[in-house]
């Protein structure tokens, strides 16, 4: 099951460190004559953690970003007794948008509104949807499909087809994966990793955009099922001064 790799307890940032700084993976960096990148997302909160500084890099170099967000994440705390699942989305949607003007993004956004942890279960519409967000772009990011998360890898899926379709390069980006792999991990694409060097100032939009995901970085109350969904040993993952994606 891969929700048990999720559930499990993970990797510390403190075993990825030394590791990623031996890495000579290639540099991904964004071309200022792209007009347009589609980022998708399963969740609020997938585009910062895993590529929020590949955001901020491209708005920082005048590429326009769309966010095409999948679901509301209505989903993070079932059994809730602190906050209604339509509160919840609400709550993660606002979010999201602090969240975009932290790291300096005006993003278009598209909110397909389709079921939270259910995106397997229409992948086939999330696939003609994404093609039409993609359609025209120079650039698609996206889920990383090995993620062990049924939506992240269901988005990623999705994107891979609707990119391919569209003759449009998608990149992937780990989330769970820092959590559940270790380095040399053979079920990670490694052969297929490029970084990208997080500048201080992006680095610290980062970190602020991160903190604005309140309903997922504490806890909603404090019954169990209200515990935060990404707790501090989690969170150091995507407090690095390097992102990475997989294409
Ligand atoms: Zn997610």
């Amino acid at each position: 099951m891969t929700g048990d790799r999720i559930a499990a307890p993970g990797t510390a940032e403190q075993v990825w460190t030394p590791w990623l700084t031996a890495q000579d993976w290639p540099a991904w960096v964004p071309d200022p004559s792209w007009t347009r990148v589609a980022v998708c997302a399963a969740h609020p909160d997938d585009e910062v953690l895993g590529a929020g500084g590949v955001l901020a890099l491209l708005a920082g170099a005048g590429v326009p970003v769309h966010l095409v967000a999948a679901t509301d994440g209505e989903g993070s705390h079932p059994g809730s007794v602190a906050l209604p699942a339509a509160e919840l989305a609400a709550a993660r949607v606002a979010e999201t948008v602090a969240a975009l003007a932290e790291l300096g993004v005006p993003a278009r956004v598209t909110r397909l509104r389709l079921p939270d942890s259910g995106l397997a279960g229409c992948e086939g519409e999330l696939t003609e949807r994404l093609a039409a967000a993609v359609a025209g772009c120079d650039a698609v990011l996206a889920p990383w499909t090995g993620d062990a998360h049924p939506d992240h890898e269901a988005v990623g899926r999705a994107a891979v087809a609707a990119g391919a379709a569209a003759g449009v390069p998608v990149w992937q980006y780990p989330v769970w994966a820092w959590h559940w792999a270790t380095p040399e991990d053979p079920r990670v694409p490694w052969h297929t990793a490029h970084r990208v060097d997080l500048p201080p100032a992006v680095r610290a939009a980062k970190r602020a955009a991160v903190a604005r995901f309140v309903t997922q970085v504490q806890p909603l109350g404090p019954a169990p099922a209200d515990r935060a969904v990404l707790p501090a040993g989690v969170l150091a993952h995507f407090d690095r001064d390097l992102e990475v994606l997989f294409r």
